[in-house]
C-alpha cells in the first residue's frame, strides 16, 4: 500500500495495512521502546533493507508503521569511500599507478566494485617530465609521456590558472617564467570525446636568477693587429660606470651600460684587463680580471 492509500483508508483494506505493518514488525530484530500502538503513522523504509529509509537510501517505499515504535534506520546505504583504479573501474591496489587512483564514495554497496585491479600499471601513466627547480627567465620544456594520446586527443596544461592546449606530437611546452614564487602545474588528458583519461601535476619553484658577473674577450686569442673586444655580461644591477685598466693603466671610463671596451694589440705580451664597476654613488661594485697572451 502505498501514500495514495491513506486516501482510501478504510475498513476494505485494514487487513492488509495491518499485514503490512506487522511484516516489517518481524523485520526487526530487536525492537526497543516497545509500547502497544496507539496510531498508525507513514514512514519511509528502504525498499532494499525495509528499515527507515535515509537521504541514502535511492529506494524508498511509503508505508504504515505504528506510531510510537523504533525502528533502525538503514545503516547499509551509506558513504562508503572506496580507492578505484581509474582504468579499470576496479578496486585499486598497491600496483596500480598512483595517478591513476581515485577515491570514490559509494553510497549502495551494490554498486561498488567487488573485484581487485589487475592492470599491474597498464593503465596509462601519465607523466610530467619538468625540472622542480627554475630560475626566472630561463627557458625550460616540459615533456608530456602519455603512451594512450592518440589523435583527437587534448593535453591540458595548466600553470597556475594559464592553460597551454596540445593536440599533436611532440607533447612538449616551452616556459619562462618571469616572476619567481610557486607553481604548480596540471596535466590533464582529454579524450576526443571530452572524458579525462588520466590526470598528473607537479609544484615547480621558480627562484630569482643569480646573474653571474663575467668580463668577455673576443677573441679569446687575439694576435697582433686584432681588435680585442671586451664586455661586460650581466652587469651588477645598480651599475652606473665602469673603469677599464691595461696593465695597470686607466685606458677608459664607460658611462653606460652595456660597459663595452675596444682595443688594438699593437705588440705582443701579456694584457692585463681589468674592470672596475660603480654604482650612481661611486661605491665599487665589482672587480673583474682577465689575462691574455699575445703570442
Ligand atoms: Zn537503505
Ligand atoms: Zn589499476
Amino acid at each position: 500500500i502505498g501514500l495514495e492509500g491513506v486516501k482510501n483508508w478504510g475498513a476494505r483494506f485494514a487487513g492488509r495495512v495491518w499485514k503490512s505493518v506487522f511484516e516489517e514488525l518481524l523485520k526487526i530484530k530487536e525492537p526497543t521502546d516497545w509500547e502497544r500502538p496507539e496510531g498508525i503513522v507513514v514512514r519511509a523504509f528502504c525498499t532494499k533493507t525495509g528499515l527507515i529509509a535515509t537521504s541514502y537510501c535511492k529506494s524508498k517505499r511509503y508505508d504504515f508503521s505504528i506510531k510510537g515504535i523504533s525502528i533502525p534506520n538503514c545503516s547499509y546505504h551509506k558513504p562508503y569511500m572506496v580507492k578505484v583504479c581509474k582504468g579499470t573501474n576496479l578496486i585499486a591496489t598497491d600496483d596500480c599507478p598512483p595517478d591513476a587512483v581515485e577515491e570514490k564514495i559509494f553510497t549502495d554497496p551494490d554498486d561498488m566494485p567487488k573485484e581487485y585491479c589487475n592492470c599491474s600499471g597498464g593503465y596509462e601513466h601519465l607523466q610530467l617530465i619538468a625540472p622542480d627547480t627554475v630560475y626566472t627567465d630561463e627557458i625550460v620544456v616540459f615533456e608530456i609521456l602519455s603512451p594512450l594520446f592518440k589523435s583527437g586527443d587534448t593535453i591540458e596544461i595548466d600553470i597556475n590558472g594559464e592553460k597551454t592546449y596540445l593536440k599533436t606530437y611532440p607533447l612538449k611546452l616551452m616556459w619562462s617564467p618571469s616572476r619567481p614564487g610557486n607553481y604548480y602545474v596540471s596535466v590533464i588528458h582529454w579524450s576526443s570525446i571530452g572524458e579525462v583519461v588520466s590526470k598528473t601535476g607537479k609544484n615547480i619553484k621558480v627562484i630569482p636568477e643569480i646573474r653571474k658577473t663575467e668580463m668577455i674577450v673576443l677573441p679569446i686569442k687575439p694576435k697582433v693587429g686584432d681588435i680585442v673586444r671586451v664586455y661586460i655580461k650581466n652587469p651588477p644591477s645598480y651599475s652606473y660606470t665602469a673603469e677599464v685598466f691595461i696593465n695597470g693603466k686607466r685606458e677608459g671610463v664607460l658611462a653606460q651600460t652595456p660597459f663595452e671596451f675596444r682595443f688594438k694589440v699593437t705588440s705582443r705580451g701579456t694584457y692585463r684587463i681589468v674592470f672596475k664597476i660603480y654604482d650612481l654613488y661611486g661605491n665599487k661594485l665589482v672587480e673583474l680580471e682577465k689575462t691574455i697572451q699575445v703570442p
